[in-house]
């Protein structure tokens, strides 16, 4: 669970559909209405565009390139949440398989929760509904790293680690190489 909206998780190697990607992904387009619910890979529209690119005018020559809904002819805008136009569609599947995850957890189940770099631009898509899973899960633990903002709710008292560091520094520093296994070394 992400709020990346650069399709990062799927580029290092996460098996996109078992991301779930609530604020939508720069690399899509929807209808600015939207008159469907429809998205598409912005990749062939923008070779298109760029095709039809003066760099010495700064003028777009094919007024055709230009994206537009193939639905309703008007214009697209990039499929991420930034007002209710936003078109959740392709992103639900991924979010009901985390809570049809979830939902196979019974009361004694141990969860960890990783939590990085989750502050409060959007602290209802990753910060908020961790707190609350491990409020659910009372075997539940959150960890919780987070350079400006490590603090945790009182009430989950004693099942938090606050790590108030970079997630990016506490990830080199796990990457160590005295931490990385020996190729050569035999299981
Ligand atoms: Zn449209």
């Amino acid at each position: 669970m992400t709020s990346n909206v650069d399709a990062l998780f799927a580029r290092g190697g996460f098996a996109p559909d078992r991301v779930f990607t609530p604020q939508g992904d720069y690399g899509r387009y929807q209808c600015a209405t939207p008159c469907i619910p429809s998205t598409w890979d912005s990749r062939p529209l923008i070779t298109r565009l760029l095709a039809a690119y003066d760099p010495a005018t700064g003028a777009v020559t094919d007024p055709s390139a230009l994206p537009r809904c193939p639905n309703c002819g008007g214009e697209v805008e990039i499929n991420v949440r930034i007002g209710p136009e936003f078109v959740d569609t392709p992103y639900l599947p991924a979010g009901r398989r985390l809570q049809q995850w979830l939902g196979t957890a019974h009361v004694d189940t141990r969860l960890l929760i990783l939590e990085f770099g989750a502050g409060f631009n959007t602290p209802g898509v990753v910060r908020w509904p961790g707190e609350h899973l491990t409020r659910h899960f009372p075997h539940a633990r959150l960890v919780r790293v987070n350079s400006t903002h490590p603090e945790t709710p009182a009430d989950l008292s004693g099942r938090t680690l606050p790590v108030p560091v970079e997630a990016g520094d506490l990830l080199d520093a796990l990457t160590l190489p005295h931490l990385t296994p020996d190729p050569t070394e035999t299981p």
